[in-house]
């Protein structure tokens, strides 16, 4: 096999060819993908996770300071009729 054709690989998400190491397709699925695919899923992905990351740990604070008050929480129970 020549190299020229070894270096040339199927991106994971679309199929298409590509040449060169490609980029990871994590977290979206485990494999290699094109720049194209890299760009306009991968990354909002991974952008979307790290969102999600900052919601959950500001979350967490907010809710310690809410303990740390002696306020508290109180589940109520949802009305019944
Ligand atoms: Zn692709």
């Amino acid at each position: 096999m020549s190299p020229l054709i070894s270096d040339v690989r199927a991106c994971s998400i679309c199929g298409e060819r590509y040449s060169g190491d490609g980029n990871a397709a994590k977290p979206l699925i485990d494999g290699r993908c094109c720049d194209r695919c890299s760009l306009e899923y991968v990354i909002p992905v991974r952008l979307e996770e790290l969102r999600a990351a900052k919601r959950e740990a500001t979350l967490g604070q907010n809710l310690r300071a809410v303990l740390a008050t002696g306020s508290g929480l109180k589940w109520r129970e949802p009305l019944r009729r």
